[in-house]
């Protein structure tokens, strides 16, 4: 998590940098994660955490208050009404719906924190997952910002875990003994993400560095191997000519 934080610039001197914890495993690695960071970096940043009700969780919250309340950590626990209505009203509301309404949410409660930083929980798992859900199911070759800054730009949102994959944060979790809240999203089978994570599941049994190759892929990109002709050299004016190739199907290293 340190290298990403530093390589992408996400912390800064005097930054109060809010923690949305869901109250599942990579957020709650994510908080304790930027806790040992802020006593180790040279540099000084405050910690708070917050978490929105929406209706979706298994279970009761209290346990991770008291977890978090023992850490000495200052954290909001809001619930969002609108959330809840939504679900009432539409109970069959897509993910686009939902995270539309967290999003302002959070805005809400950060702003009521002070805080200039936003950290998101996305892993290493999600930005490869939704690298491929986008290039395979949308056309598009993206994943998600590691930094970026709210359409206002009065606060910085951050993925500090995007080098760190879920078999690590499931470990760090469990050997917190942090009571780990479940959403009842996560259980849902049948979905573009469970299908993509079997995939991985099945590749990595014989290539167990495969998220660690797709990040560094996404970190190295070639403009003038894609085609997008924006990128391309349409009329010979660069001095890096491409090799030219026969085929043009043949795959040139
Ligand atoms: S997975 Fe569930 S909680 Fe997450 S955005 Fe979708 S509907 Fe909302």
């Amino acid at each position: 998590m340190g290298d990403a934080v530093t390589r992408f610039k996400m912390i800064r001197d005097g930054d109060r940098v809010a923690v949305a914890l869901s109250g599942g495993k990579d957020s709650v690695t994510m908080l304790e994660a930027l806790l040992l960071l802020k006593e180790r970096a040279p540099i000084d940043f405050t910690v708070c955490a917050f978490t929105v009700e929406q209706g979706k969780f298994l279970r009761p919250i209290q346990p991770l208050g008291e977890y978090l309340k023992a850490r000495g950590v200052d954290w909001t626990y809001h619930t969002d009404n609108p959330s809840l209505r939504l679900i009432d009203e539409q109970p069959d509301h897509g993910c686009d719906l939902c995270s539309r309404y967290r999003r302002r949410a959070v805005y809400q409660i950060v702003r009521g924190l002070a805080a200039n930083v936003i950290a998101f929980g996305h892993t290493a798992d999600d930005f490869c997952e939704s690298f491929l859900r986008n290039a395979l199911f949308t056309g598009r070759i993206s994943a998600l910002p590691p930094i970026t800054y709210s359409r206002q730009r009065d606060f910085r949102l951050i993925r500090p875990l995007v080098y760190v994959t879920e078999d690590l944060t499931t470990r760090f979790a469990e050997s917190l003994g942090a009571p780990l809240i479940p959403c009842g999203c996560s259980q849902r089978t049948g979905t573009v993400r469970r299908t993509l994570r079997d995939m991985f599941g099945e590749l990595e049994k014989e290539h167990p560095h495969l998220k660690e190759t797709l990040l560094s892929a996404m970190g190295n990109i070639q403009t003038g191997r894609l085609l997008d002709p924006r990128f391309l050299d349409l009329d010979g004016g660069t001095e890096t000519a491409e090799a030219e190739t026969a085929n043009p199907f043949a795959i040139v290293d």
